[in-house]
């Protein structure tokens, strides 16, 4: 594997340069500047076994190898100068990534989970880890006390997911990491919906990080796909070979399009965040919305740790309307944003989690409440957000 070509090259550089250059210098058969899309199942041999590094592309491709090295670099905690590079591996979704993770756990093994996370992450755990032997509870994370009485002789691992979706709860990484390292918990932390520009989950404790890239890493809502990065080498090894045996690996077209998602991923994430803020602040004026969910908001109950923990917000922001039928209803009266499932892109994104995203955990112990609607705000003019986000909630 060529894989680990230039990682590292870029340490010293800043996040914005990390993202435009990391793993992705011109490509050294042609000069292209972008990485090449190598629409390739195998790779020729000059003997047996002689080969540049790839041989068949499940196993690797150079598109791909370009993405993971992007990926590690933006996870690189920029304090550790001395510390182990980080190594990603990217998967075909970021269910497969949460996947590779959960795998290295055995039968008999526990976790103790965020009580709100991702509703597809909490219905992998239940009805595909659950049955093959795993265990789990699902803990408020913001009691520290109730994670420490979770704790059991057979627990393994911390999953955290901050801010949540879609409630954008928000749990402090460095005080879990504290707390699961007395019990030698591994920390998986779902950096989703902060990113690696408003957190890094390695600098805070946590020994590994997962992605959805479908969301804001991809940007753009035209691809689905995956990532796992730990400076653990063990780990780092057992994902990549988890990824080879099992095959969920994202193709080279899908690789590109994250990567060129990820160069103007800083820059996208400041005009999210600050039209966020735009609509999280008209939201709260509205009389229709009961509550607004933003950490940048002084009052919610996360935004003393979101300050010290992230640089920035981020673009979601939840609203809790009169109740579920008033929510539904506004949902569908949106015009600029778009009613539809998914998040993170450049358009706005409008939807009802209890009865879309979050359906499967509708009788479960996480089951989100029925009156919320959560937007991912895009990057269109946020006047324009603000008087659809009026119109919408004002219908009734
Ligand atoms: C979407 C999402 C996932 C799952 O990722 P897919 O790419 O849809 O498989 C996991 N965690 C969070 C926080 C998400 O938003």
């Amino acid at each position: 594997m060529c894989a680990e070509r230039d990682s590292g090259d870029w340490r010293d550089a800043g996040l914005a340069t990390r993202a435009i250059h990391a793993g992705q210098g011109p490509d050294p058969a042609t000069g292209a500047v972008m990485t090449p899309v190598y629409q390739t199942s195998t790779f020729a041999q000059h003997g047996v076994g002689g080969h540049a590094g790839w041989d068949y592309a499940r196993a690797g491709n150079p598109t791909r190898d370009a993405l993971e090295l992007a990926l590690a670099s933006l996870e690189q905690d920029p304090a550790d100068q001395g510390g182990a590079s980080p190594r990603g591996v990217a998967f075909s979704s970021g269910l497969a990534a949460c996947d590779a993770v959960l795998r290295q756990l055995r039968p008999g093994d526990h976790v103790v989970m965020a009580d709100d996370v991702y509703g597809g992450t909490y219905r992998q755990m239940a009805r595909v880890h659950q049955p093959w032997g795993l265990a789990f509870d699902a803990v408020d994370l913001g009691d520290l006390d109730a994670v420490a009485a979770a704790i059991r002789p057979t627990t393994r691992m911390l999953w955290v997911e901050t801010p949540t979706n879609p409630l954008l709860t928000v749990f402090d990484i460095a005080a879990l990491a504290e707390l699961a390292a007395e019990h030698g918990l591994t920390v998986v932390v779902d950096n989703t919906f902060a990113t690696p520009v408003l957190q890094q989950p390695l600098a805070l404790g946590a020994d590994v990080v997962v992605h959805s890239t479908t969301k804001y890493l991809g940007g753009h809502s035209d691809v689905v796909g995956g990532a796992v990065v730990t400076a653990n080498d063990a780990l780092a090894e057992a994902y990549r070979f988890h990824a080879t045996a099992v095959g969920a690996v994202p193709g080279p077209w899908d690789a590109f399009l994250v990567l060129r998602g990820i160069k103007t991923l800083p820059l996208r994430l400041r005009a999210h965040g600050a039209a966020a803020e735009r609509v999280a602040t008209a939201a709260g004026e509205l009389a229709g919305v009961r509550e607004v969910l933003w950490p940048g908001l002084a009052d919610h109950p996360g935004h003393a740790v979101a300050a010290r923990q992230m640089h920035g917000y981020g673009g979601m922001v939840s609203l809790r309307l009169a109740d579920a039928e008033t929510a539904k209803r506004a949902c569908a009266r949106f015009a600029v944003f778009t009613l539809a499932e998914s998040l993170g892109g450049v358009e706005s994104l409008v939807e009802h989690p209890a009865a879309m995203t979050h359906a499967s955990t509708g009788d479960s112990p996480i089951a989100v409440p029925e009156d919320l609607v959560r937007l991912s705000v895009g990057l269109e003019d946020p006047d324009d957000l603000i008087a659809d986000l009026r119109q919408a909630v004002a219908g009734d």
